[in-house]
């Protein structure tokens, strides 16, 4: 079983039912899931910066 947080680096969110899965490593939301490429927040509701810590 992959680990069950989300594979963003600067994310600590742990995946939920809206996880999404990608290149075999499991992300909280899909902005996670594209690296924020194009300045999507994350989904997360505890305010989660891993958005902004993205280069
Ligand atoms: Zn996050
Ligand atoms: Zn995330
Ligand atoms: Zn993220």
């Amino acid at each position: 079983m992959p680990d069950q947080t989300c594979a963003c680096p600067h994310c600590r969110c742990v995946l939920g039912i809206d996880a999404v899965m990608k290149d075999g490593k499991g992300y909280c939301c899909q902005g996670c899931a594209e690296h924020h490429a194009h300045g999507e927040p994350c989904a997360a509701v505890n305010g989660c910066e891993c958005a902004k810590a993205a280069p």
